[in-house]
């Protein structure tokens, strides 16, 4: 039976005619609609259509302004033309996606004021408190929250077939009426049988486990079917398919793009949906758009409200896809504008420093270097000393593979500091590196001029106009010294400090910090930082690592910084060679270790990964120590280095291994940072499979670094899956910015240094993959602080109050 669509289209443009006052028909349009529909809706086959119908009908053109009346009459009458199209053609076509904007601005209208989707869930009609609470534990607590509650994925049951139509395996849906359903026993259990049928034919229908089904389909209801179908004895069969029964309303479980919620215990996936598009249907069209619109429509971006109602029910594909767009955009855009105005409160809000680089000093040091810079470190280090010259204090990420150099080009703003008259600090984030960087110092430092040697403390007369001292301030000296050191340091006696990140804990002073230079920085948090800003007066702050961090990521997760990238390593550096071994290799990379060690090279061995406490590590370390050294290489001298040994303990066994006295280093997972030991090639890791990508190319950047060809060798028992990905990707790549992309790939935008931790906001729809969209992001929010650098026009202020509230969190650890 066609739909007889001829009255309603005669009284649409009756309606048009007469300017649109609700005249065209005695009672209003409202009641006609709801009669018409009511008829109409016995006809419509198609979900799709039948969708797009309710959309239009559960409209109030009663409460619409002209405007929105004369839009809606025009919506109508292309879906009567559409419709009339699929009926005569009764094939499936993509209708083009409908804004239900009307509909939900009819209803917002109509909506008490005092409950604002800021309100708890309980607000909602139909949701009890102990619901409320399910609702809880998935992180639901106000009507935003389930705004923002998206489906895992969606199901896509758009595909409308005729029951003679119907294949297999693919997901399908039909209309039909249902012939009979009854209570049936099915593999041993009640369930429901059904056979319904349309125009081209009969299909039986099972649900396992639901017999209650069976008195929810009496004979001659309409149904959609929407699910796979199976062959059984040679007939096809629908097998517990979703289901509905064609009613007054939009179509939510079959027939289109049904969303998959998360659920938790209790929480039922039809219960679940059908609450959803009433909230969506009632609550959308409250949520203020906070984007100003030339911006949206720069970026070709959808309304707020639309984008919600897609991300949930969608109309099709593409309107999915733009949806997810948006809300990628938006968590971008507001992390962007969120980074970016700490980068202007670190820059703007207090004057920095600005350093005279033009001294002969630097001239000094770069000619006493026993190598030349390559092309990578110099063009860094003229991004550094414009950026010391500036009144504003840098705020830059140094990038750089291990062994680039990068201590290098740090020692030389170190030098500025101290030649301008400031203090600079260097932090890494263990002693032993620590320590290592205050050798490696003083050996740079050493060659332009002698050195006056007081253990933790040393002095360089000759190279300023007054001695330079640089000290070394770790934990583990004594008190007496400690407190000398301190004193000496708020008295400005000293010129360069050289410690962990226990350098910016309360008890140390400085008496005028210039400079501070932070190691390893996926270590040192953001909260961090601003502790150091605390600390004095706006230093200047150079991060660096050595874990390269894609680009996209470090713009996000580093948007404050500014970038520079050491993206060469100096000439002469050789591929290390990588293998990932089976536990039967075990003995014959130990022969392997031996013939390198006979050949006067040294080795690493790092301990298998017990746990992340240090003392059970330390535990397993000197176990595995013990072992090696009676059983493997009793011919041997190995040392041992691990977390719980004190600084002293360390630093001998680190001179012994550096010197060459031992062969073999066994050593917990510490040894990963910065070690640089040029005659050490070859490095073994047990359990290699439980490492990061980056935590293994770390590993194998601690060889190589001589003249010597090197090796890396990767032990893993059992591997997961992942575990062995991960193996593979090591083997084949040398490059860490590769192995970063590679990285992030594998672990997924969440997972990725975890942005919960880091104080910045949640990232959900986005992808940090997603080059494009997050440069965009990122130069929208560059231009909306160009046009308005406090965001206080009134056309952002929706904006700025979003931003607040994103940023709630984090912001309590800025201020
Ligand atoms: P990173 O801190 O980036 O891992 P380092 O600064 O520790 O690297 O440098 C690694 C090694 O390379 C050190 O022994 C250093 O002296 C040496 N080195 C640094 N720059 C150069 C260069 N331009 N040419 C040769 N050797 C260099
Ligand atoms: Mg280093």
């Amino acid at each position: 039976m066609p739909i007889n669509i001829e009255p309603l289209r005669k009284i649409l443009e009756l309606e048009h005619n007469k300017g649109y006052v609700d005249s065209a028909v005695i009672g209003g349009l409202d009641k006609f609609l709801r009669r018409w529909s009511s008829q109409a809706i016995e006809s419509i086959t198609n979900p799709q259509l039948l969708n797009h119908f309710h959309r239009l009908v559960n409209s109030s053109y009663a409460s619409m302004t002209k405007q929105q009346r004369q839009e809606w009459v025009a919506a109508v009458l292309t879906f009567l033309v559409e419709a009339e199209r699929r009926e005569e053609e009764k094939t499936e076509v993509k209708l083009p996606p409908v804004a239900s904007r009307l509909s939900s601005e009819a209803r917002k209208q109509r909506m008490a004021v005092n409950q604002s989707i800021e309100s708890p869930i309980t607000v909602i009609k139909g949701v009890s408190s102990s619901l409320a609470t399910k609702f809880n534990k998935l992180g639901v607590k106000t009507v935003r929250d389930l705004l923002y509650f998206f489906p895992r994925r969606h199901l896509d049951y758009s595909q409308t077939k005729s029951i003679s139509q119907l294949s297999e395996r693919e997901e399908q849906t039909i209309i039909a009426n249902v012939w009979q359903a009854q209570v049936t026993m099915l593999g041993g259990r009640r369930g429901t049988e059904a056979i319904v049928g349309d125009e081209t034919g009969n299909v039986r229908v099972v649900w396992f486990n639901q017999p209650y089904l069976a008195k929810k389909l009496p004979t001659n209801t309409r149904i959609v079917l929407s699910g796979r179908v199976s062959l059984f004895h040679g007939r096809h069969v629908f097998e517990s398919p979703e289901w509905e029964l064609v009613e007054d309303r939009e179509l939510i479980h079959t027939g289109r793009l049904v969303p998959l919620y998360p659920l938790t215990q209790g929480l039922r996936p039809r219960q679940v949906r059908k609450l959803m598009k009433g909230v969506i249907d009632q609550w959308a069209g409250q949520l203020e758009d906070f984007l100003p619109p030339e911006l949206k429509e720069r970026c070709n971006l959808l309304e707020l409200a639309q984008t919600i109602t897609q991300a949930h029910y969608p109309d099709d594909e593409f309107v999915k896809d733009k949806a997810r767009v948006r809300l990628a955009f938006d968590e971008l855009l507001l992390l962007q504008l969120g980074v970016l105005s700490r980068k202007r409160d670190w820059q703007e809000s207090r004057p920095g420093n600005p350093f005279d680089t033009k001294t002969v000093v630097l001239d000094t040091f770069l000619k006493s270097l026993p190598f030349e810079l390559t092309t990578a470190q110099q063009k860094v280090l003229r991004e550094l000393l414009a950026d010391l010259q500036q009144p504003r204090p840098m705020s830059r990420l140094l990038q750089g593979e291990v062994g680039s150099g990068k201590t290098v080009v740090a020692t030389a703003a170190l030098l500025m500091a101290a030649a301008n008259g400031y203090q600079g600090a260097f932090m890494a984030p263990t002693e032993i590196l620590a320590e290592q960087h205050f050798t490696t110092i003083s050996e740079l430092l050493s060659r332009v001029s002698p050195q006056e040697d007081e253990g933790y403390l040393r002095s360089y007369p000759g190279l300023l106009s007054h001695p330079l001292t640089v000290a070394l301030l770790i934990g583990d000296i004594s008190q007496a010294r400690k407190q000398e050191l301190h004193q000496r340091i708020s008295d400005g006696d000293i010129d360069i400090v050289i410690g962990t990140h226990a350098l910016i804990q309360a008890e140390v002073e400085f008496h005028r910090l210039g400079l501070a230079v932070v190691d390893e920085q996926h270590r040192f948090g953001v909260t961090q930082r601003a502790a150091l800003r605390q600390k004095s007066f706006n230093p200047h702050v150079l991060v660096m690592t050595a874990t390269p961090i894609p680009r996209t990521l470090a713009l996000t997760l580093y948007g404050d910084l500014d970038l520079s990238v050491i993206d060469q390593l100096p000439p002469g550096r050789q591929v290390v060679r990588t293998k990932w071994l089976k536990p039967a290799q075990r003995e014959s990379a130990y022969a392997f270790i031996r013939r390198q060690v006979a050949d006067g090279r040294q080795a690493f061995i790092i301990c298998p990964l017990v746990e992340e406490s240090e003392v059970i590590a330390a535990k397993a370390a000197v176990a595995e120590y013990e072992r090696l050294s009676r059983e493997v290489f009793p011919d041997l001298h190995l040392g041992l280095l691990h977390g719980r040994m004190s600084a002293v303990e360390k630093d001998k066994v680190m001179r012994l291994f550096r010197s060459g006295e031992l062969g073999i280093l066994v050593s917990t997972p510490v040894v990963e940072v910065g070690i640089d030991v040029p005659n050490a090639t070859v490095m073994l890791v047990e359990s290699a499979d439980r490492f990061g990508l980056s935590q293994l190319h770390q590993f194998r950047g601690r060889v190589g670094r001589g003249q010597e060809q090197s090796y890396c060798m990767f032990l893993a028992e059992n591997p997961s899956e992942v575990g062995r990905e991960r193996l593979d990707i090591i083997e084949r790549i040398q490059d860490g910015f590769q192995l970063a992309e590679e990285d992030l790939r594998l672990r997924g935008p969440g997972e990725f240094f975890g942005t919960r931790q880091s104080g910045l906001p949640d990232l959900r729809m986005a992808k940090l993959s997603d080059v494009p969209l997050l440069e965009l992001a990122r130069s929208e929010a560059i231009r909306l602080f160009q046009i308005d650098p406090g965001l206080e026009k009134p056309e952002h202020h929706l904006l700025t109050k979003e931003l607040a509230r994103v940023w709630q969190q984090g912001a309590a650890e800025w201020s």
